[in-house]
């Protein structure tokens, strides 16, 4: 399953601000959260222009028992004094401060972190001797094939 910040990624949709979803130039678009829900198949959008319809009640319900982190409680990162969960912060930071979806990724990442700090696991010597072997051989194969790509 997807973590929150890869799934507000992972749509190829146009970002749409002030709804859940709508059209930008013409194209279907989703907010943020809504991108991230249809990214990790919580919600099937149906399209009606100019309406769209989904159950978003039953998939925010779902989405907060897949990433507990919607329901952390933060400070609005731009330092406007909002204190909300963090879904209702990632609504706010795309609609109210037209974060882009990168930064919303990146700023859940580190809130995502904070519920499950990242693992320190000491190598033993086979483990650590495979990682140098590999890690030199991969930097052998990247070196080769950035000299055979032409540059801009
Ligand atoms: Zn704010």
């Amino acid at each position: 399953m997807l973590k929150l910040s890869e799934a507000i990624l992972a749509t190829t949709r146009p970002q749409y601000y002030g709804g859940w979803a709508g059209r930008v130039r013409g194209k279907r678009a989703v907010c943020a959260m809504a991108g991230a829900f249809e990214a990790a198949g919580l919600i099937s959008l149906h399209w009606m222009f100019p309406l769209v319809s989904f159950n978003i009640i039953q998939a925010t319900l779902q989405a907060k028992r897949i990433w507990p982190v919607l329901e952390m409680r933060r400070t609005c990162p731009v330092g406007c004094g909002t204190a909300q969960q963090i879904d209702y912060l990632c609504i706010h930071l795309s609609d109210d401060h037209r974060w882009s979806r990168q930064r919303i990724s990146q700023w859940v990442a580190l809130c995502e972190e904070a519920i499950e700090p990242p693992k320190a696991i000491p190598l033993s010597r086979e483990d650590a001797e495979m990682w140098r072997e590999l890690t030199g051989t991969n930097e052998a194969e990247d070196e080769t094939e950035v000299a055979g790509v032409p540059s801009h």
